[in-house]
């Protein structure tokens, strides 16, 4: 009994601790963690002194990180050396999709947490981890300016926050690149993905998306972010906004990339 009652004081005392955090500057987080030590959310080690908010240095780093054998156009995992069958029926209007992987293991631990438990600290040093790549480093020095995958109005004061916003803004921060916050939104809500079939997923989206008041692109080389792609609907949707807004290359910048079926 009393362990339980020192278990839910801790456990209040580490959500008031990453609320406050939230809006915490260096001076105040460094006091913090004096008060309230974080823990790494997959390993539980320390992470006092490290640049990080929620992850360690070592689980980020260990994050499935399978470039090499994800294929950029559809962005699902594939067999070393072999093409993806996916180049003769997707047709995109994206040039490529980039993730840390697959959507599981430690990834979905994480990505749920940022997505469903209201915790955004872990989607900001996801987005750090995604920035330290070799890989994805060369995709941020080419490109011009961030743009996320837009949220219905409703649902993100629902959820608090817009996660491909929190995202977008850590890595145009990170990355120096002006974020397009308002650059497309939702105008529409749709069904659940998950309750269609392939053809009516796509239409579902066609027309929920619309290009912002405040678009000011132009004719730049963007990265289109968002956390999880599931069929690319989405993303391909958001991109064929985008080039009529005039943009030029299109990286398409998630998390992870779901392998099944999924809510969107
Ligand atoms: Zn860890
Ligand atoms: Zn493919």
């Amino acid at each position: 009994m009393g362990q339980e009652v020192e278990g839910s004081f801790l456990k209040s005392g580490m959500m008031a601790h990453s609320a406050l955090r939230a809006h915490a500057g260096s001076v105040v987080d460094l006091l913090l963690d004096i008060v309230y030590p974080r823990e790494c959310l997959l390993c539980d080690a320390r992470i006092a002194g490290q640049p990080v908010r929620a992850v360690c240095l070592s689980c980020g780093q260990g994050l499935a990180w399978q470039q090499a054998s994800l294929c950029h156009h559809c962005g699902q995992p594939r067999d070393k050396g072999a093409s993806c069958p996916c180049s003769a029926e997707e047709k995109f209007a994206f040039d490529s999709v980039w993730s840390f992987g697959p959507y599981q293991g430690n990834l979905k631990k994480l990505v749920h947490a940022f997505k469903f438990q209201k915790n955004k600290a872990v989607g900001r040093d996801l987005a750090q981890f995604l920035l330290r790549s070799e890989t994805l480093g060369e995709i941020f020095r080419s490109a011009q300016g961030i743009v996320p995958v837009p949220m219905h109005p409703l649902k993100e004061k629902d959820r608090g926050y817009n996660q491909a916003g929190v995202l977008a803004k850590e890595l145009a921060g990170a990355a120096g690149l002006p974020c397009f916050g308002h650059a497309l939104v939702k105008s529409q809500t749709s069904l659940p993905q998950v309750e269609l079939g392939r053809d009516a997923r796509w239409q579902n989206l066609s027309g929920t998306f619309a290009i912002g008041a405040s678009n000011a692109i132009g004719r730049r080389d963007l990265i289109l972010v968002d956390d999880v792609m599931t069929t690319g609907a989405t993303a391909h949707h958001c991109a064929q906004l985008l080039r009529l807004s005039g943009a030029r290359h299109i990286a398409v910048v998630v998390l992870a990339r779901s392998t099944q079926i999924m809510l969107a």
